[in-house]
């Protein structure tokens, strides 16, 4: 009997996980991470959000700054 199916064993991100360029893979997942995604493309997607964010709210400042 095999245990209840797991989650993917490795980066949701699949190529565009960082770890595809240096191991030729996307990342193994560390069972205690709840994500799909591992740590550096959960940061790069916090980071990501974060500056297309201030972007956008730069974007709708009724000010030009050049
Ligand atoms: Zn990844």
């Amino acid at each position: 009997m095999k245990e209840t199916r797991k989650k993917a064993e490795r980066c949701a991100s699949g190529e565009d996980c960082p770890a595809v360029a240096e191991i030729g893979r996307p990342e193994k997942l560390s069972r205690h991470n709840k994500d799909d995604y591992c740590y550096r493309c959960r940061t790069r997607r916090a980071d990501e959000a974060t500056s297309s964010r201030e972007r956008r709210v730069q974007g709708g400042l009724p000010r030009v700054s050049v």
